[in-house]
């Protein structure tokens, strides 16, 4: 490893994050109410939906997948505030039962818009499923109806989660340290 290379905490492990994505399966199929279609909020939270997906499969729930990309930070650590469609869906949401599937539970801005834009479209009905809750910096009254675990406010990479486009690939959810 290089001098500048950072180091990374680990917050959850591999171990840790699958037997949560596991209980959150179990949680939304109890939950179901009809045919469900995913809509996976890109693009930190496509390694969660992968798992969630196929845990899903397995307490026998087979839903549609699809997919949307929101923006609301640029290259840094903190949030522009303005969140951005870049990347529609392909599917008509009208009359469908709609799982928001999203990363990080921050400020509530990016959950609220893409809430807001499928009840616009006609949902039946949305619940959302957040892997992390940084339930601290909360700016809008939003919650999601299933949670993987709540963080303090730190910035977290890993599982699909970037800083600055690295560290998506790592199977933890880690810490990059500061110092
Ligand atoms: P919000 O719109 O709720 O303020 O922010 C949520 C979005 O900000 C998440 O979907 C995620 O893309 C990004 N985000 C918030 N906190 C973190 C973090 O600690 N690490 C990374 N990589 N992205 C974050
Ligand atoms: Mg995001």
């Amino acid at each position: 490893m290089s001098v500048d290379e950072p180091v990374i905490d680990v917050l959850f492990s591999e171990a840790e994050i699958a037997a949560r994505v596991e209980t959150l399966a179990g949680e939304i199929a109890g939950a179901q109410n009809g045919e469900l279609l995913i809509v996976v909020i890109l693009k930190g939270s496509f390694v969660f939906a992968a798992d969630l997906i196929r845990a899903l499969d397995r307490a026998g729930v087979a839903p549609q997948v699809d997919f949307m990309t929101l923006s609301s930070y640029g290259v840094g650590t903190r949030s522009s505030g303005v969140v951005r469609l870049t990347r529609d869906l392909s599917e008509d949401v009208g009359d469908r039962h709609i799982l928001i599937v999203d990363d990080i539970l921050e400020s509530g801005r990016t959950l609220a818009a893409a809430r807001d834009m499928m009840l616009d479209r006609g949902a039946a009905s949305v619940l959302t499923c957040l892997l992390l809750d940084k339930a601290e910096k909360r700016v809008l009254p939003i919650e999601a109806d299933f949670k993987g675990f709540v963080i303090g406010d730190r910035f977290v990479v890993g599982y699909g989660l970037d800083l600055a486009h690295r560290f998506r690939g790592l199977p933890y959810i880690g810490v990059v340290r500061q110092d």
